[in-house]
């Protein structure tokens, strides 16, 4: 589908016209250091969508340069969930496998006298490196011979310094404006085992050397990331040009997108999966793509999400209640309502013959009649919600209360005459009577009711459980800078309900989703659900603020 006009697609349409370029490849390029979230789905959508709609491809890379955070089960996860929000990539690249290459370009780098082997700590560099006010001052070991630069880098990579003890800087200017000119470190010491390429390296090259000779690698024609690598791009385009590689790609930034009441990094979404502040990366409560798609979430919905929010060089917040809006747009005409009840009340219906019962019709979803109906049971025992019963109403509550009549949806009137309290005072127990001429989809029409309730056949009725949730992370009132993140969890973001749901939902499937009636849209949880023993969470209640 084509996406609105944005300053990206008119940068590649005039390269297009211009001849600059004759064809557009795009990438994807994660760290596979953690699960990817919904910050990452924007960037997946401009580059996959972009690339599609000139002709182009676009590649998934793993950007696998930092052997001691990157895990295979990252690997894994990420193009799960690449291919779970529609994508499919054209090439697969780890750029792992360009470790030689990169090595080489170094090595061209070295002997053209524009890199060298440093031996100040990480320390000392970065307090070498000046600030923006002062400029940097020049490492001791700047002028070293290609010669013996070649050297050390070779006996760099063949394991013989330690970690931390020399790295590979480019010789650029200790004075530029741009800090990241001030000869930033190409390649490090690391005796770490690489999920790819085993114990075949102990030197890996820093991402500012990696990422560009990556894309010109892989003949990448527009490179996008997010604006935080604005400063970067001299230094990227230096490295391209230097390293003279065949192919120019272009960096061109985008703003990050940020939603409201949540975390969107991984390094902190790591520490609430480690610190077991949730449950694991798929926690429905996480803007994970794996989270949100246990939550519930449809690829199709956070597509049009991304969309809405825009490519544009500003990161604004956007309001979670935006992504809830697309959701029940999607789910609207899909999800078949059915009747669920969270806090079970026990309704007795006197007049109702002892030891019958019927099957009621009841549409699918009215807002899609293609749907059909289904065949609910119905009897003398039911269950409400505690909630629709009061034994003292406040003024416009409609629903039961002691000589009330409300309608029970797809069934029939019924009107409270009494109800049991037990010892604690709670009540337990309502007795109502039905009036059997008032049966839904009769054209009874002598009086009418205000409320209508929604129930469960006691009989019948299957007990499943009910996740609800709330942000997980609370509003901060101001900035504190003695408090992180973790201060702002929501310690009531989980609320576990036991209740019952109609018979015909016994063995729902996994991911299967449907409206509660009055309760919201949810998912059947794919890790605890069972067969005969349903777990769902809610993806998001009805009501809506939210207008676009
Ligand atoms: P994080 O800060 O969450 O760890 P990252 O940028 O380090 O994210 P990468 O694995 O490098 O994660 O991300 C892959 C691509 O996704 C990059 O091009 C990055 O710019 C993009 N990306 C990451 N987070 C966002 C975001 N919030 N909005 C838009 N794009 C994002
Ligand atoms: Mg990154
Ligand atoms: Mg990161």
């Amino acid at each position: 589908m084509e996406q609105s006009s944005n300053f990206i697609r008119t940068i590649i349409k005039q390269d297009l016209e211009t001849g600059k370029r004759d064809h557009v490849i795009t990438r994807f390029p994660p760290e596979p250091n953690g699960y990817l979230h919904i910050g990452h789905a924007k960037s997946i959508v401009i580059n996959f969508g972009l690339a599609d709609d000139f002709g182009g491809k676009t590649n998934l890379r793993f950007d696998d340069t930092n052997p001691l955070k990157e895990d295979q089960e990252y690997v894994d996860s990420i193009k799960e969930d690449v291919s779970w929000l529609g994508y499919e990539w054209d090439e697969l690249h780890y750029a792992s496998n360009y470790f030689d290459e990169m090595y080489d370009r170094a090595v061209l780098l070295i002997n053209k006298g524009l890199a060298y082997v440093d031996d100040l700590s990480a320390d000392e560099i970065r307090e070498y490196r000046g600030t923006l006010t002062e400029p940097g001052k020049e490492s001791p070991h700047r002028s070293r011979s290609a010669e013996e630069n070649l050297d050390l880098f070779e006996r760099m990579k063949k394991g013989e310094f330690a970690d931390g003890s020399k790295v590979l800087r480019a010789k650029i200017d200790m004075a530029s404006p741009n800090l990241n000119l001030r000869d930033p470190v190409l390649y490090r010491v690391s005796h770490a085992t690489h999920h790819n390429t085993g114990d075949t390296w102990c030197i890996y090259p820093m991402y500012d050397f990696a990422h560009p000779l990556e894309d010109a690698i892989e003949g990448v024609t527009h490179s996008l990331c997010t604006t935080e690598f604005e400063d970067h791009r001299p230094l990227y385009e230096w490295v391209v040009r230097e390293c003279e590689m065949d192919m120019q790609p272009q960096q061109i930034e985008f703003g990050r997108l940020n939603i409201t009441n949540t975390v969107m990094s991984k390094r902190k979404l790591k520490q609430l999966v480690d610190e077991q502040h949730v449950d694991g990366w798929d926690d429905p409560r996480l803007p994970t793509i794996s989270g949100m798609r246990r939550r519930g979430f449809t690829a199709e919905a956070i597509r049009e999400f991304v969309k809405e929010t825009g490519v544009s060089k500003g990161s604004g917040v956007v309001d979670s209640a935006m992504l809830d809006h697309f959701v029940r747009e999607d789910l609207k005409l899909k999800a078949p309502r059915t009747m669920g009840v969270l806090r079970p009340l026990k309704l007795v219906i006197t007049n109702y013959p002892e030891g019958e019962m019927e099957w009621l019709d009841a549409e699918i979803n009215p807002e899609n009649p293609e749907m059909g109906t289904r065949q609910i049971p119905f009897s003398r025992e039911i269950y409400i919600e505690q909630e629709d019963f009061m034994e003292e109403p406040p003024k416009k509550y409609f629903r039961l209360f002691p000589g009330n009549e409300v309608r029970l949806k797809h069934a029939y009137f019924v009107k409270c005459e009494d109800f049991i309290k037990d010892e604690d005072g709670n009540v337990v127990e309502i007795h109502c009577t039905y009036d059997p001429r008032t049966k839904s989809g009769s054209d009874f029409n002598e009086r009418k009711v205000k409320g209508t309730i929604h129930w469960v056949d006691a009989t019948h009725a299957v007990p499943a459980e009910f996740r609800l949730y709330e942000p997980l992370i609370l509003d901060s009132e101001e900035e504190d800078e003695e408090k992180t993140f973790l201060d702002y969890v929501n310690e009531k973001s989980l609320e576990t309900l036991n209740g019952f749901i109609e018979p015909n939902l016994q063995n729902i499937d996994a991911q299967e989703k449907l409206q509660f009636f009055r309760h919201g849209y949810f998912n059947v949880d794919p890790k605890h659900s069972k067969p005969g023993k349903p777990v769902f969470n809610r993806i998001v209640s009805l009501k809506s603020s939210f207008r676009l």
